[in-house]
């Protein structure tokens, strides 16, 4: 399979090995994964956040009861909802989340955002889980045509050793602990490389209840609800 379907597989078996109940998508652009995660029977709670407005609408139709959903009422509520705003910035929607989901987003950030990703998703919205993906550098010279970064609106690609000790560090700051893995197995031989794509998946290693993690946690609304569907 084309390798966003194995970044997406991932993500629906680690929600089919913890069964978390609220998820929220960072960057979640056209909704392809939550569109995916709105049939995983554990979720109660859905949300998608995006920078990019137009790119979270273009589809989001998909995310919409259909009539079977009606006639068959399923015995558990979803609530999907998407919202417009920047990771880089604190919004009550975001509270909540046992698990977040940031798939090919990083590299996608300025490096004044990247630096307020780790207090806003680690430190405010601290959910049990975190899965990150992006790509691995030392990848590149196996994929034909690219020069410096896969795709131009990167600003950067990170090495295995990058990757992970940014990743380690955040962790250390957050009371999380991180395991690192992979979609995209090189070619025979060249396994030294790595995986195409590298994942870090962070764990909360002291959760607090909910209650006491969110009554300290006024802020002011700055994002945009684009969109909401109840089932
Ligand atoms: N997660 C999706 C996937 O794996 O198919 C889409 C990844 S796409 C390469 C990166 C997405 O991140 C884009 O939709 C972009 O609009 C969004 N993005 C970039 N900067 C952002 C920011 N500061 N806050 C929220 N989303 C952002």
């Amino acid at each position: 399979p084309p390798l966003y379907k194995q970044r997406y597989q991932f993500v629906k078996d680690l929600v089919g090995k913890y069964k978390p109940k609220k998820v929220a998508d960072l960057g979640c652009a056209d909704c392809t994964l939550l569109c995916m995660l709105k049939f995983c029977s554990c979720i109660e709670v859905l949300a998608g956040i995006d920078i990019c407005a137009s790119v979270m609408k273009e589809k989001m139709h998909r995310l919409s009861p259909l009539p079977v959903d009606y006639l068959q009422p399923a015995e558990r509520s979803l609530t999907v909802t998407l919202h417009h705003g920047s990771v880089a910035h604190k919004d009550p929607c975001m509270l909540g989340f046992d698990l977040v989901t940031c798939i090919e987003l990083i590299e996608h950030l300025e490096e004044s955002e990247l630096k307020k990703f780790p207090e806003v998703v680690f430190g405010f919205m601290a959910p049990s889980r975190v899965v990150i993906s992006t790509p691995n550098s030392e990848f590149n010279p196996l994929l034909p045509g690219v020069r410096l970064f896969r795709n131009p609106d990167h600003k950067f690609e990170w090495t295995r050793l990058q990757f992970q000790s940014w990743a380690l560090e955040t962790a250390r700051r957050y009371g999380y602990a991180v395991e690192f893995t992979g979609v995209g197995h090189p070619p025979r031989g060249m396994e030294n490389v790595g995986f195409c794509t590298q994942i870090g998946v962070f764990v909360k290693k002291y959760p607090l209840t909910s209650a006491s993690a969110q009554s300290e946690k006024h802020t002011e609304a700055v994002y945009k609800t684009v969109f909401k569907a109840v089932y």
